[in-house]
């Protein structure tokens, strides 16, 4: 495990360990596999697997590296039912994109990076377990690392511990950050398998070629620690399966509404998504004014409470966005 100072670093940490691992085995691998519309952070290598189509790729252009992108398919999610018919139905060739990239550059991709289950920053899109397993499966069969961006969904976010549990598989290399320290500090953790470790170590270098003069900052640690002790409470599930109830009551009434395209719900997040762009600057003044802070972004509102959340808080604020949405 290696301890970072933000999410951001966390995800250039996880490249460079890739990097490193196939450069310690004599292997020429350079490329990454990323997703459309995934976010992994502002640096300029995890800026290189973002979505290809986000403004920062054109602003920096000539200084972000290549990399390779498939499409994932965007599904609908049954608020509220048992998990079996959490995810609406799978066709099979929702990952022959992704399938054809990784056979055609398998000898040139060291890693295939990805956020499990639910595409943050880059739309709150939410799509189907059988894509991680597929995208596991296939990371193996050509002998490819593979990445688990868990900065946003780790520690029970999308109703499991991990988002990479509601597939079942492992990945290679996993982010964390956020929720780590509960929002208090910034944290960050990039955690690997010995058998990575140990052949980086082997390599020329004779280590991992990466030293924050913040690495383990101790008050972020001891936060940490705090954070994790209350998860280990195990109230965690009980309070977001309360928060999905009343998220997916609240704003699945904006459905109806002529202006929304979309409302979705999973576990801890809600998702209002409008037909047009939203003016962000607005919004925000308007949310501030009832007494929430809430931060839209493109077409999106989206709510991403603390598992603390009092009922009547949490009602404060799906009554400001259906207030809001209606206006
Ligand atoms: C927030 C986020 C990051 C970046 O984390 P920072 O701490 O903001 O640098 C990376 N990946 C995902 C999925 C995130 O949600």
């Amino acid at each position: 495990m290696f301890l970072a100072d933000s999410g951001s670093i966390a995800v250039e940490v996880a490249l460079k360990m890739a990097l490193q691992y196939w450069q310690a085995k004599g292997e020429k691998r350079q490329r990454m596999l990323a997703l459309r519309h995934s976010y992994h952070g502002d640096t300029l290598a995890t800026i290189s697997v973002c979505d290809p189509q986000n403004a920062m790729h054109s602003l920096y252009q000539g200084y972000i590296t290549e990399n390779l992108f498939a499409s994932v398919p965007q599904c609908q999610v049954n608020s509220g039912q048992d998990d079996k018919k959490l995810f609406d139905h799978w066709r099979e060739d929702d990952i022959s994109e992704f399938r054809t990239l990784i056979e055609q550059h398998a000898s040139e991709i060291a890693a295939v990076i990805f956020e499990p289950i639910v595409q943050g920053a880059g739309g709150m899109r939410f799509y189907h377990p059988n894509y991680l397993k597929q995208v596991r499966a296939l990371c193996d069969k050509y002998n490819i690392l593979l990445i688990a961006d868990e900065i946003a969904t780790g520690f029970g976010r999308t109703g499991q511990l991990f988002a990479c549990d509601h597939a079942q598989i492992t990945p290679d290399i996993l982010c964390l950050g956020k929720a780590l320290t509960g929002g208090y500090m910034t944290l960050a953790a990039t955690l690997t398998t010995r058998h990575i470790a140990e052949t980086i170590s082997k390599g020329d270098a004779g280590c991992f070629m990466h030293g924050p003069t913040f690495m383990a900052n101790p008050l972020a640690c001891a936060l940490a620690n705090a954070s994790l002790a209350l998860l280990e409470k195990n109230r965690w599930q009980n309070q977001v399966k309360a928060i999905e109830k009343k998220l997916w009551r609240a704003l699945s009434q904006l459905k109806e509404s002529p202006q929304v395209a979309d409302v979705r719900v999973l576990s801890a997040i809600g998702v209002v998504e409008m037909k047009q762009q939203i003016n962000v600057a607005q919004l925000q003044r308007q949310f501030v004014e009832k007494g929430v802070w809430i931060r839209p972004f493109g077409k999106l509102i989206y709510l991403m409470p603390p598992y603390i959340i009092q009922p009547k808080q949490l009602t404060q604020l799906t009554d400001a966005v259906t207030a809001i949405v209606n206006s």
